[in-house]
C-alpha cells in the first residue's frame, strides 16, 4: 500500500494483530472511559482525556500505518466505538465524529499534501477534527444547504453558518460542505478541509442538550474565509459523490453506539435485578421481568447481527442504501426501547443519576436523529425496496 493507494478492507480483523489491538481497546477503555464516564458528563470531555485517545492510537484506528495509524478495519472502528459508548456515549460520539466522519473523507479523497499535512495531527489528537453538513435550513434536506464557496481569482471565499457540528467548539479542522456553483443546486457542492483557526471563523458555545452532554455540539460560522484550492477535498462541484459515498458506512458506523449502550443497559439490568429482593425474591425471579430481559437480550443479538452482516457486505461492496439505513434505524430504536427498559427494572432508582441507564437513554435518542432521522432512514429504505420490486416485475 502506497500513500496514495489506500485501500480499507475489514480482512485485518481476524488477524492476530486486530485481536490485540482489541484486547488493548477494553484494557483501554476500562482505565480511561469507564471512570472517568461521570465526569465527561459532567464537565465534557477534557483534553487530556482526548489526548490520552491520541497517544494510545485509538483516533487512528482505521488510518493508514504511513500516518502513524494502525491500518485497521471497519469492524474494528466500530468496535472502539462501541465499547466506548457502552460507558460514555457521549465520548462515543465525540470520537466518531473525529476518528471516523472528518478522517475518512480526509483518508479516502484527500490529496497527497492533505493527508500529510493533516492525518498525523488528527491520529495524535493534537488537532479535532468535525464535519460539518447541516444549516439552520437544511436538516434532513441538507442538500439545500446556502453556504457557498465563491472563487475569486484563485481562492475561494466561504460563508454560511453551520449547526449542530459535534466537536465544534474544540475543532481545529473540519470537512465542510460548501456550494461552490449554486445555479447547479446540490450538483454544485464541493467539500473543503477547513482550518477553523483561520480569519473569518467563529464558533458559537456548546449547545444545552437532552443527552450526549459530554460531547460538544455547537455553530460555525463562516464570514468571508479565504481558503485556497488546495483546501479542496476531491474535486470541485463533486461533493456530492464525497458526501454519497460516506453516507452508509457512516450510518453503520453510528450503529455502534447504541449497540453499545444496549450492552451497559443489559449489564446494569442484570447486576440490579440479581440483587434488589421484592415480595421475598430478587426480581430476576419474575417471569415478567425475566421477560424485560429476554427482550433486551434479543435486541443486542439482533443489533449485532445486522452490524456484522453489514460489514460483511463492506467488504464483498455489496452495502445497499436500504441495508445501511436498516442497520442504523434498528439499532437506534433498540437503543432507546432497550435504555427505556432498563429504567423500568431499576425502578425509582432507574431515574435517578446514582445509576448509569437515565443517562444511557438520553444519549440513545441523539441516534434517532443525528445523521439522517428514523423517518429520513424509512424513506431510503421504503424507496430502494419499492424500486428494487419494479425492477423484477
Ligand atoms: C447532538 C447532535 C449532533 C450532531 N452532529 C452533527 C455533525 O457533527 N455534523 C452535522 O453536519 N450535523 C450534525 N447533527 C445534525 C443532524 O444530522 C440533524 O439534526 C438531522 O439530520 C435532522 O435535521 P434537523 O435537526 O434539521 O431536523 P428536521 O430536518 O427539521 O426534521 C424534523 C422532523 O421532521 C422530520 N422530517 C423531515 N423531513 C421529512 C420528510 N420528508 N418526511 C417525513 N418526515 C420528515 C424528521 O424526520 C424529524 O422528525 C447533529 C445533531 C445533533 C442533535
Amino acid at each position: 500500500m502506497t500513500k496514495d493507494n489506500i485501500t480499507i478492507t475489514d480482512q485485518a480483523y481476524t488477524s492476530e494483530l486486530a485481536e490485540s489491538i482489541e484486547i488493548g481497546i477494553t484494557d483501554f477503555v476500562d482505565k480511561f472511559i469507564a471512570t472517568h464516564a461521570k465526569k465527561i458528563e459532567k464537565f465534557m470531555i477534557s483534553k487530556d482525556l482526548w489526548q490520552s485517545l491520541g497517544d494510545f492510537g485509538l483516533l487512528g484506528v482505521q488510518a493508514p500505518e504511513v500516518y502513524g495509524g494502525l491500518n485497521q478495519s471497519y469492524s474494528l472502528q466500530a468496535k472502539a466505538i462501541e465499547q466506548i459508548s457502552q460507558h460514555s456515549p457521549a465520548m462515543g460520539l465525540s470520537y466518531l465524529a473525529h476518528s471516523h466522519l472528518c478522517m475518512h473523507p480526509i483518508i479516502q479523497h484527500g490529496s497527497p499534501a492533505q493527508k500529510d499535512f493533516w492525518l498525523p495531527q488528527l491520529i495524535k489528537g493534537k488537532t479535532i477534527g468535525a464535519i460539518a453538513i447541516s444549516e439552520p435550513n437544511a436538516g434532513s434536506d441538507a442538500l439545500a444547504m446556502k453556504t457557498t464557496a465563491e472563487l475569486k481569482k484563485n481562492h475561494y471565499y466561504l460563508n454560511g453558518q453551520k449547526i449542530w457540528i459535534t466537536n465544534g467548539p474544540d475543532a481545529g479542522v473540519a470537512v465542510v460542505y460548501a456550494n461552490t456553483n449554486p445555479k447547479q443546486k446540490y450538483r454544485g457542492i464541493t467539500a473543503f478541509i477547513v482550518d477553523l483557526t483561520k480569519p473569518g471563523v467563529t464558533k458559537s458555545e456548546p449547545i444545552e442538550k437532552l443527552g450526549m452532554r459530554g460531547s460538544k455540539t455547537g455553530s460555525l460560522y463562516f464570514n468571508n474565509v479565504k481558503l485556497s484550492q488546495d483546501d479542496v477535498l476531491g474535486s470541485v462541484d463533486e461533493g456530492l459523490s464525497i458526501l454519497m459515498d460516506g453516507l452508509n458506512i457512516e450510518r453503520v458506523m453510528l450503529s455502534a453506539g447504541p449497540l453499545g449502550i444496549q450492552k451497559s443497559c443489559l449489564k446494569t439490568v442484570l447486576e440490579y435485578t440479581a440483587q434488589r429482593e421484592q415480595f421475598g425474591k430478587c426480581l430476576n425471579q419474575f417471569q415478567l421481568t425475566q421477560a424485560k430481559i429476554a427482550d433486551m437480550y434479543t435486541s443486542i443479538e439482533s443489533s449485532q447481527a445486522m452490524l456484522t452482516e453489514a460489514f460483511k457486505r463492506i467488504n464483498e461492496n455489496t452495502l445497499t442504501n436500504a441495508y445501511a439505513a436498516s442497520v442504523y434505524l434498528h439499532c437506534s430504536r433498540a437503543g432507546v426501547a432497550t435504555s427505556m427498559e432498563a429504567i423500568q427494572l431499576l425502578g425509582g432508582n432507574g431515574y435517578t443519576e446514582d445509576y448509569p441507564v437515565e443517562m444511557l437513554m438520553r444519549d440513545a435518542k441523539l441516534f434517532d436523529i443525528g445523521g439522517g432521522t428514523n423517518e429520513i432512514r424509512q424513506m431510503i429504505i421504503a424507496k430502494e425496496i419499492i424500486k428494487d420490486f419494479k425492477n423484477k416485475l
